[in-house]
Parts: C-alpha cells; structure tokens; sequence
C-alpha cells in the first residue's frame, strides 16, 4: 500500500470541485470542506469546519474565491506545521502578503495560478498547466500529488511570481479576446458563417503566436529593430485599412484604437523600423 500525506482540499466551488475529484480519481485520501454545507464530494472525507479539516491534514490545498475568503476562511485556524497551497486567483501583493500571514502562522506556503479551466481538471493532454511560487522545498515534497490535477511549472521563490505570470498570461488572453471579438463583428450581416470562418481565425491566431519569440528576444536584445518582418510605419499605414473596414462593415473601432494610438505614437518618436516591441516601453511607467 502506498502511503499518501494527509490532505485536505478547502472550496468546493467549480474549480475545487475538479480538483479534488482528480484527486479522489487518482486514489488520494481526501478531507473537504466548504463554506455552505451540502456540496460535497463521493468518496471525501466532510469535515464541520475549515479548523476541523485543516487539523487532521499536513497538506492543506485552498481554492476560494478570492483572497478575501481565503482570509475569511482560515481565520483563527491553526496553520502551525502545515503545507499551505493556495490555488486562490489573487495578485502578486496579495499573494506575497498571504505567504507572510501563513508563514507568521508557523506554516509553508505555495502560491499557485491555475491555467486551466474546470474541464481541463485531470486531463494532462490538454494542456493544463498550474503555476507555482514560494516554497520550492514543499512543491518538491508534495510534487507527485501536485501532479495529478495538471502540469506543474514552478515560476521562483518569490510568491508573488504564480500569479503575475498568471495574470501576464490571462491579460494577453484578454487581447487575443478583444480581437476575436472585433473579427466576428466583421462578419455580422454578411453571409459568412461564424462556423466556417472559426478554422482561419484559430490558425492564424496559432500561426502569429510564435511572434512572441521575437519580442522576447528584442526585449533582451535591446533592439528592436532587429529581425522585424513587419516593420511599425507600415504597420500604422495598414491600420488605416483595419479601421476603414470597420466603418463599411458598421462595426465600432473602440476596441482596436487604443492600440493603434500607442503604435502611432512610437511611430512618431522615429521609430518606423521597429515592429511594436516600443510599445511596451510607452506602457510601463
Ligand atoms: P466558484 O464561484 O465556483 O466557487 C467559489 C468558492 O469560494 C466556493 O467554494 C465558495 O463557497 C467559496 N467562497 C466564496 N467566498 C467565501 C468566503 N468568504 N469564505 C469561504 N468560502 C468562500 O469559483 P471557482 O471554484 O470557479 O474558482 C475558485 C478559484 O479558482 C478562483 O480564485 C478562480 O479565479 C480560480 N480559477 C477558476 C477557474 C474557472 O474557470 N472556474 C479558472 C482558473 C482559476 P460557497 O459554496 O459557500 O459559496
């Protein structure tokens, strides 16, 4: 028989409920508890109470909902001993602040951020991914069962790390979201179907995603100029044609002009063979 640390899985909303139903799935012994009584999990442990369920546990994984219920959640509770994993989105501050509380409280602490949504729970192939930061000796100590439920990347000591890189993540997802957004206006009235048009758009948003190489390795460089296809004056001339497009097709430019304003703007300081790696310098203050 193989023997599992105690574990204990705190929130049982969307994502703590995949989570732990991958656990159970993998056979890990598992002691739930959520704030309103009745949800619950076939084959856990149900503990009373967060105190309750974190007392008979080394391994305590939290999914609320926000750093707030974690907080509200584990007030008063003992952490003295334990191996805190917090799955709970948060920000970096809020992150590195929350290691500070558990470990005041005699605890480890693991930030993590979950790239993945409930579906994705438990099933490696499709990509899901959770970012770790904090204490590298607990992630390396509970790895196998950190496992189970999707990848591991472990992002550094400092706490905060999982979840900036989350939200880096989540905040890119968010313009690939806005421009799909935009396209699919595009085609409204005319009698171009969204099905038939989705295989374009999903390849060419996979074909131009390998750009982001070449922003990286400008940012190292220092130069942006350097391996440039598209280069930003004539980039900023074909915005032109973007927003023109709008207009005939009666689809609002709200979401691609701010944008553009940026990209004009780095045009205008003399840069007209970069690509939009200046941007960035005019967004980070
Ligand atoms: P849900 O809204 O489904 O569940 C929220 C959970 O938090 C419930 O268990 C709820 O308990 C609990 N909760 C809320 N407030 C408190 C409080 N004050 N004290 C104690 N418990 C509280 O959210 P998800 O499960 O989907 O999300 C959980 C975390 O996972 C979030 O931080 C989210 O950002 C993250 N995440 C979610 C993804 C998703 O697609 N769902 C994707 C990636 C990350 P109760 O049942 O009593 O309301």
């Amino acid at each position: 028989m193989t023997e599992h640390t105690s574990m204990t899985l705190l929130g049982l909303g969307a994502m703590g409920s995949a989570l732990g139903r991958a656990w159970l799935a993998a056979g890990r012994p598992l002691t739930v508890w959520n704030r309103t009584p009745g949800r619950t999990l076939e084959g856990a442990e149900v503990a009373a109470s967060a105190a309750e369920a974190v007392a008979g546990a080394r391994l305590v994984v939290v999914c609320l909902l926000d750093d707030a219920s974690v907080g509200a959640a584990l007030d008063g509770v003992d952490l003295a001993g334990k191996d805190v994993v917090n799955l709970t989105t948060s920000t970096p501050d809020q992150a590195r602040a929350r290691a500070a509380w558990a470990e005041a409280r005699g605890a480890r602490f693991l930030d993590g951020g979950i790239m993945a949504v409930p579906p994705m729970i438990g099933a490696p192939e499709t990509g899901a991914f959770i970012l770790y930061s904090g204490s590298g000796d607990l992630l390396e100590q509970h790895r196998d069962v950190l496992g189970v439920p999707a990848g591991v990347v472990y992002v550094g000591a400092d706490p905060g790390y999982a979840a900036l890189h989350d939200v880096a993540l989540l905040s890119a997802m968010t313009g690939m979201f806005a421009g799909v957004s935009h396209a699919f206006a595009l085609l409204r009235g005319t009698d171009v179907a969204p099905r038939d048009f989705a295989p374009l758009l999903a390849s060419w948003l996979t074909a131009m995603s390998g750009s982001v190489y070449g922003v990286a390795d400008q940012l190292e460089t220092g130069d942006y100029t350097k391996g440039v296809a598209s280069n930003l004056a004539m980039m900023v001339e074909g915005n032109a044609t973007l927003l023109r497009t709008a207009e005939e097709q009666g689809v609002s430019t709200e979401l691609l002009t701010p944008f553009m304003a940026l990209m004009e703007r780095r045009l205008a300081d003399g840069h007209a063979d970069e690509g939009t790696t200046g941007v960035i310098d005019l967004l980070a203050r």
